[in-house]
């Protein structure tokens, strides 16, 4: 049995989150729930999970009346950090959007609790970081995101001398087959229309955009101490096969299921053991078609600017994933056109001077000044 603190509970992940517990629960109890904005969700998750502690990120929000009472209640960015490092937690789920769980990821940490990361974001920024404080604390890292959870049990039992490089699928997004002239007028309705994931207003952007994979290329990198030029991308619009991993020997081993983040986030939670659930396996007669294309990175530079982050290192991913937040919450807002993304992230990232085996202040430091310079460069 892990008992489970889920930050972001009341997002996509963390709804996933809470069905696998559902599902397995006599393998997974939630014990702490962190809840930002949606209030009504996080209402809902408490009567469910009366005995779980919570937190609400959002200091002006009114705390829903009877939640407070028989149980803990924290407030604000110090209470993820109480959330993270509950003394009865064994494990701390990250799936806030964006780097507001870095803190309570590092407090989980040090307290000894493994962590089960979706925030890719976190990854991106002080991936180094974070993994470094782990193998100091012996904790487990067991990544959630459905690419780095396939190539994690691809990856279980190989001596890593045998791997000649990690294979990451796309689905390529909306925009799979549009021409590069088309992309200047798209909307945030028509880029909030995935093919095949149902996710979060953000990544959901960045999966359009193919920033998405471009984080995910430097989360492999980090997750599994791997070199930016054994990390490759292949399109596969049916988001069947999750990732691959090729060994030196020219064989590769794959991992496939449905399309839903519960696989990876069971996974991640009952580590190493497998455990039945309701889920619905892969029917490989109604599988019509795999299919594998090329990405273009012509057409979406986002996959060019995170290699090129990747490869630099120090404060340079941080400053793409900062860039990139500021860009897309711009483009939601209607203030910014789709290629404007692309264009904002790498204008501020040639600005950026690079500070390279840069200490975890001047990566926080690195990512405000992207966020300022990202917002002066928004079209006013
Ligand atoms: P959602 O937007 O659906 O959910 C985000 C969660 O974060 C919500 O619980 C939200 O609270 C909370 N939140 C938002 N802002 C803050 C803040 N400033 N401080 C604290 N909490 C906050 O996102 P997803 O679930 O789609 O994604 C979460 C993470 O998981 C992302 O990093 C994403 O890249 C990653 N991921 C998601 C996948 C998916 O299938 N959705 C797949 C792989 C990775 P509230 O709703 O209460 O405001
Ligand atoms: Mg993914």
């Amino acid at each position: 049995m892990k008992n489970v603190v889920v930050l972001g509970a009341t997002g996509s992940i963390g709804q996933s989150s809470v069905k696998v517990a559902r599902d397995i629960p006599g393998r997974m109890r939630i014990v702490g729930l962190s809840a930002h904005h949606n209030l009504a969700k996080m209402s809902e998750l408490a009567r469910e999970f009366p005995e779980a502690a919570l937190c609400f990120t959002d200091k002006e929000a009114p705390i829903p009346e009877g939640l407070g009472d028989c149980r803990r209640v924290f407030r604000g960015e110090e209470g993820l950090v109480e959330l993270a490092t509950l003394p009865e937690a064994d494990m701390v789920l990250i799936a806030i959007v964006g780097t507001g769980g870095l803190k309570p990821a590092l407090a989980a940490i040090e307290a000894g609790k493994d962590l089960a990361i979706a925030s890719k974001e976190i990854l991106v920024m002080a991936g180094e970081a974070v993994m470094e404080a782990a193998r100091r604390k012996g904790v487990k890292v067991l990544p959630v995101d459905s690419e780095h959870n396939a190539i994690f049990q691809c990856l279980e039992g190989r001596d890593p001398a045998h791997v000649q490089r990690l294979i990451l699928t796309a689905s390529g997004g909306p925009f799979r087959q549009s021409p590069a002239e088309a992309l200047r007028s798209v909307t945030p309705a028509q880029a909030l229309k995935h093919p095949t994931w149902s996710m979060g207003a953000k990544i959901t952007i960045d999966s359009a955009t193919l920033f998405n994979k471009g984080l995910e290329m430097i989360e492999a990198r980090w997750l599994f101490d791997v070199g930016m030029d054994r990390i490759d991308v292949v399109v596969h619009p049916q988001s069947v096969v999750h990732s691959m991993v090729e060994f030196i020997d020219g064989s590769v081993l794959a991992q496939l299921s449905r399309s839903d983040m519960c696989f990876p986030i069971q996974y991640a939670v009952t580590w190493p053991d497998r455990v039945g659930n309701t889920l619905k396996p892969l029917d490989f007669a109604q599988l019509s078609k795999i299919e594998f294309e090329a990405p273009r990175p012509d057409v979406f530079p986002a996959l060019k600017l995170a290699r090129w982050a990747g490869e630099v290192g120090g404060t340079l991913p941080a400053v793409l994933n900062a860039a990139n937040e500021v860009a897309v919450a711009a483009f939601l807002n209607g203030k910014l056109s789709f290629p404007g993304i692309w264009e904002t992230v790498g204008s501020v990232m040639e600005e950026h001077e690079v500070i390279a085996r840069a200490p975890l202040d001047a990566i926080v430091e690195a990512d405000h000044w992207a966020r300022r310079r990202a917002a002066e460069k928004l079209p006013s």
